[in-house]
C-alpha cells in the first residue's frame, strides 16, 4: 500500500478514537514487563511519594507501575472516556486511595514547584513536544526526582524515504537516540538509562490485541466510511513498523534531575 493520501490518526474524530481505545489495554506500544525495567531505575520512592503518570490513557501502565512502586499516583489525560475507565479500573483492584486519574491537559498540570518524585509518560511526550515536555515539567521535580518518558525514536542516521516521510510530518522531534540524550542533558537532567523497547512491544502487546478491537469497531460501525478509514489507517501502521523496524521503534529514556 502506498502512503500517499493515507489520512492519519491525528485527522480522525477524537470521540470515535477514544471509543475505539477503550476496547484496548494500552493505547500505545509497551508491555507490563518494560514498564518495570524502567522503574528498576528509580530508586528514590517512598510510601509519601508523589507520581505524575502524563498522557496515562486508560491506565495500563499505571496500574502496573502501583502495584510495584510506593507513594501516590495521579494520572492525566485530556479525554473523560480514558479517565473514568482508568478510575473504574484503579477501583476494581482496590487502588483508589492512592491511584487517581484526572481530566487535565498535559501543558497544564496542576503542580507546585519541587513537588513530584517522579514523573512518567510512555508514548505522549510528542503531543506537548519532547524537549517541552522535558523543560516545562522539569520544575515540578523536586531534587533527585526522576523523569521516565519512552518516545519514538530512530535507530540508525539514515533511514528509507517512506519511513522517514511517514513520521516526520507527525513527530518533528523524532530523532536519534544521541540526538534524544542529548536533548534531556541540556534540559538539566542527568541520563539514567535509555533501553529500546523489544518488538513484541509492538507486536503482541499492541498491534495483536488491536486486531480484535478493530474487528468489534467495524461490526458496530458497518458501512461508516469514517471508521473503515481509521482502521485501514492502523492496519498501514502495523504493516509500516512490520516493513521499517530495524530503522526506528520506542525507546525509554530514564533521567534524574539534578
Ligand atoms: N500512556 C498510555 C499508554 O502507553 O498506553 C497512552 C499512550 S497514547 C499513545 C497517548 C495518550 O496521550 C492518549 O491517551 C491521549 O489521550 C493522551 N493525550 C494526548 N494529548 C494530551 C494532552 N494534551 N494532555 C494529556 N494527555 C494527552
Amino acid at each position: 500500500m502506498s502512503n500517499e493520501n493515507i489520512t492519519t490518526i491525528h485527522e480522525f474524530d477524537f470521540n470515535l478514537i477514544c471509543e475505539f481505545f477503550l476496547n484496548t489495554e494500552r493505547q500505545g506500544p509497551g508491555s507490563p514487563g518494560i514498564t518495570l525495567k524502567a522503574l528498576s531505575f528509580i530508586d528514590n520512592l517512598t510510601d509519601t511519594s508523589l507520581i505524575a503518570d502524563v498522557g496515562c490513557g486508560t491506565g495500563g501502565q499505571t496500574m502496573v507501575l502501583a502495584g510495584h512502586a510506593p507513594g501516590h499516583i495521579t494520572g492525566f489525560d485530556l479525554f473523560p472516556a480514558f479517565i473514568d475507565r482508568f478510575n473504574y479500573n484503579a477501583g476494581k483492584l482496590g487502588l483508589q486511595d492512592r491511584v487517581k486519574g484526572i481530566v487535565r491537559s498535559m501543558d497544564d498540570l496542576p503542580f507546585q514547584n519541587e513537588e513530584l518524585d517522579l514523573i512518567w509518560c510512555e508514548g505522549a511526550i510528542y503531543n506537548i513536544g519532547f524537549e517541552r515536555g522535558l523543560n516545562e515539567w522539569r520544575k515540578f521535580l523536586k531534587a533527585g526526582g526522576y523523569i521516565a518518558v519512552s518516545e519514538g525514536s530512530w535507530f540508525t542516521e539514515k533511514r528509507p524515504a517512506e519511513i522517514e516521510n511517514y513520521c516526520m510530518p507527525h513527530f518533528p522531534e523524532m530523532d536519534t537516540i544521541s540526538n534524544k540524550i542529548a536533548r534531556i542533558q541540556e534540559a538539566g537532567y542527568v541520563p539514567v538509562a535509555t533501553f529500546i523497547l523489544p518488538e513484541t512491544c509492538w507486536t503482541e502487546h499492541y498491534f495483536t490485541p488491536l486486531i480484535k478491537a478493530q474487528e468489534m469497531f467495524l461490526d458496530k460501525y458497518a458501512g461508516n466510511k469514517i471508521a473503515g478509514e481509521f482502521v485501514e489507517f492502523q492496519r498501514y501502521d502495523a504493516e509500516i513498523y512490520r516493513k521499517y523496524k530495524e530503522f526506528y521503534g520506542y525507546v525509554f529514556y530514564i533521567a534524574k534531575k539534578i
